[in-house]
C-alpha cells in the first residue's frame, strides 16, 4: 500500500479517492507520465479484505471507451456482462404476469449517427471489480502518492498555488485541487459551494441473485409503484437486483429473515428467471438528488458525485463522473502541455461550462422519470403506457435513446470517442 507523507508539493491533488478521484489519476498519468506529481487523499484505508459489495453499475458505451483507452477495460471485461436488449415492464407489484410495454435492442446502430453497429451500448459491471481495477491501475505508479487515512480541513489559494491543510495539521500545496469525495465533499464545503437538492424519501436496495433461466444479456425495467426494480445481467446465470422503495417500505422488507426477503424478491421478478436464490448480501442506500452550485474556483474543481448525486434510475451516476473526469483531464493535459497553469480559472471555467448544464440537465430528467413512475395513480399510469407503447413503434427513436444511454451524444471529450489525451 502506497502511503507517503514525505513529498509535500505536487501539481495535482485529489480528494477522494475511489471511481471518480482513481479515474482522474489514471488519466493524467497515461497522458503525462511520472512528471506530474499527483497525490491522492482518502479517509478510508484500503483493507486488504474488503467488505463484499453488492452493487453493479450500467456502464455506458462512452465511458467503456474511456476506460479502454486507459488501459483499465481489459481488467473488468471478463467480470462484465453486455447488455444487448432491455425490456420495461409497468405493472402493479400483486400482478402475476408484467407485460412488456417497450423493448428495444440495446446495440448501436449506424442510422443513430456511430461508426460502429452491434457495439453493446452498457455493460453491467460489478462496482468493487471496478473501482480495484481502477486502483491497480495507480497504485504503484511512480509519480502518484496516497495519503490516507486523511482529510483536507481547509485550503486556500495563495495566487500561485493552493494551500491545503489536513486534519491532522500537516500542510500540502499542488497547482490545483480536485474535490472528488463523493456525495459529502469535505473540500466543496471548504470551498463554500453550497448545493441544491432534496431527499427523495425513498430508498434504494441492492442484491445478487443467481437464477435458473439463461438471462441473454437482458436487463430488465419493471416499473412498480414504489419505484424502479431493474435486474442487470452479469456472467453466468446471476443478476444484480437494484430496486428502489418508499423508507418505511424499504426498513421492513430489509429487516425481514433471508426467506422472507427471497419471497420478496419473488414477487418482483416474476417468474421471469426460474428459480431463483441470493447470491450475495443485501445492501441499502438513502436516495437523494442534489447540484452543486458551482463546479469551480479559484485552483480547484469538482468532479463526480461531489458535483452531482443523481437518481440511479437510469444508472448513470458513474457514467457522469468519468465524462467530468474525460472532460477535465483533457483540459489539464492541453493546459500543462502548453506550459500553462492547470489551476487558472480560464480553463476550470472552460470545464464548468462543459460539464454543469449537461448534468444538471441529466439530473432533472432522472427526477423527472423517478416521479413519473413512481406513482401508481390510474391517470398517470395511463398516459406513460401510451408513451412507453408510442416509443416501442417508433426505431429511429429508440436508436436515439440507445445513444443517449450509451454516453455517445453532445461534445464527447476525447477519452469517450477512444481518443488518448
Ligand atoms: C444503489 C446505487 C446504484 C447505483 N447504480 C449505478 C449504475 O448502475 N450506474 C452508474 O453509473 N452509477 C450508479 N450509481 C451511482 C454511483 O455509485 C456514483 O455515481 C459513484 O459512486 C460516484 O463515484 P465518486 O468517486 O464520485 O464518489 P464515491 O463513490 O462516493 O467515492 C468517494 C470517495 O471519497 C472518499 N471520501 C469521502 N469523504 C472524504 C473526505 N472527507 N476526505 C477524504 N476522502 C473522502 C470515500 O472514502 C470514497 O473513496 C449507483 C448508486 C447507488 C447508491
Amino acid at each position: 500500500m502506497p502511503d507517503t507523507h514525505s513529498t509535500r508539493r505536487f501539481d495535482i491533488v485529489i480528494a477522494g479517492a475511489s471511481f471518480a478521484g482513481l479515474a482522474f489519476a489514471r488519466a493524467l498519468h497515461t497522458a503525462l507520465g511520472s512528471d506530474l506529481r499527483i497525490a491522492l487523499i482518502d479517509r478510508t484505508q484500503r483493507s486488504a479484505s474488503p467488505a463484499p459489495e453488492s452493487r453493479a453499475f450500467a456502464l455506458s458505451a462512452g465511458a467503456r471507451r474511456m476506460l479502454e483507452t486507459l488501459g483499465v477495460w481489459d481488467e473488468v471485461a471478463p467480470l462484465s456482462q453486455a447488455v444487448t436488449e432491455i425490456e420495461i415492464t409497468d405493472s402493479s407489484l400483486e400482478a402475476g404476469i408484467r407485460p412488456v410495454l417497450l423493448k428495444y435492442d440495446n446495440r448501436l446502430t449506424p442510422d443513430a449517427g456511430n461508426e460502429t453497429t452491434d457495439e453493446p451500448a452498457s455493460y453491467i459491471v460489478p462496482a468493487a471489480e471496478l473501482e480495484q481495477a481502477l486502483y491497480r491501475s495507480v497504485a504503484t505508479s511512480p509519480g502518484i502518492s496516497f495519503i490516507v487515512p486523511a482529510e483536507i480541513a481547509r485550503f486556500a489559494d495563495t495566487g500561485s498555488a493552493v494551500a491545503i491543510t489536513l486534519r491532522d495539521g500537516s500542510e500540502i500545496e499542488a497547482s490545483l485541487l480536485v474535490g472528488a469525495e463523493g456525495r459529502r465533499s469535505a473540500s466543496r464545503e471548504s470551498a463554500g459551494i453550497k448545493t441544491v437538492g432534496w431527499r427523495y424519501g425513498q430508498t434504494a436496495i441492492v442484491v445478487l441473485i443467481a437464477h435458473e433461466r439463461a438471462h441473454d444479456g437482458r436487463a430488465i425495467q419493471h416499473f412498480l409503484p414504489n419505484g424502479p426494480f431493474a435486474i442487470l445481467p452479469l456472467p453466468g446465470n446471476r443478476a444484480c437486483l437494484t430496486w428502489t422503495e418508499d423508507e418505511i417500505e424499504a426498513k421492513r422488507i430489509l429487516a425481514l429473515d433471508d426467506a422472507g426477503f427471497l419471497a420478496e424478491v419473488e414477487t418482483r421478478v416474476a417468474g421471469r428467471l426460474g428459480r431463483v436464490e441470493l447470491a450475495g448480501p443485501r445492501q441499502s442506500w438513502p436516495l437523494e438528488m442534489h447540484l452543486a452550485r458551482a463546479y469551480v474556483a479559484p485552483r480547484f474543481a469538482l468532479i463526480g458525485d461531489a458535483a452531482h448525486g443523481v437518481h440511479p434510475i437510469a444508472g448513470q451516476g458513474v457514467n457522469l463522473a468519468f465524462r467530468d473526469v474525460a472532460a477535465l483531464s483533457e483540459i489539464v493535459v492541453d493546459t500543462l502541455r502548453l506550459g500553462l497553469d492547470p489551476g487558472s480559472l480560464e480553463g476550470l471555467g472552460r470545464y464548468e461550462r462543459w460539464r454543469r448544464f449537461d448534468s444538471a440537465v441529466s439530473a432533472a430528467a432522472f427526477d423527472g422519470l423517478n416521479k413519473l413512475f413512481s406513482n401508481d395513480a390510474l391517470l398517470v399510469r395511463a398516459a406513460r403506457d401510451f408513451g412507453l407503447g408510442l416509443v416501442d413503434r417508433l426505431p429511429a427513436l429508440k436508436s436515439r435513446l440507445v445513444s443517449e444511454a450509451a454516453g455517445l451524444t453532445g461534445d464527447l471529450p476525447r477519452l469517450f470517442k477512444s481518443e488518448p489525451l
